[in-house]
């Protein structure tokens, strides 16, 4: 999946967690939930570090950093920064499970693999109802 549909996936199971520690571990699932659902990918790493870090911090800055909101889009986000780390500290078969294992992973090449740009209008609408209308949990 892209960037923008773990950071929208990751607040979303985050919001109703107790805490940002099990809002991470929500966000962590979600994200191999996902991989696994067979899907298009944008391959453009600058569009994926961009998406992903706005995407969180303007939750953070709506929701602040302490929220399970913020701490599951982290959690939804944080398995794919393995693709990102220097070649040196990367594994050749990948750290998280559904990059490890590829028969794991679904893949564009997959009858109804969801596409990039569904998954872009969709994460960024939720992202922007998260970021714009969704109120904190102390104003609920
Ligand atoms: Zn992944």
């Amino acid at each position: 999946m892209i960037q923008l549909a773990h950071v929208a996936t990751g607040a979303l199971v985050g919001r109703h967690r107790s805490g940002p520690f099990d809002a991470l571990l929500a966000g962590l699932v979600m994200h191999g939930a996902m991989d696994v659902i067979p899907h298009g990918e944008v391959n453009d790493e600058a569009f994926e570090i961009v998406t992903a870090v706005g995407g969180v911090v303007a939750l953070a800055v709506r929701h602040g950093l302490s929220s399970p909101i913020v701490w599951g889009a982290i959690g939804g986000v944080l398995p794919d920064a393995e693709h990102i780390l220097p070649h040196k500290l990367r594994s050749s078969r990948g750290w998280f499970p559904t990059h490890r294992f590829s028969w794991t992973h679904g893949w564009e090449t997959k009858p109804l693999a969801l596409p990039a740009w569904t998954q872009a209008m969709l994460g960024g609408a939720i992202i922007g109802v998260f970021a714009m209308l969704v109120r904190r949990p102390a104003e609920d």
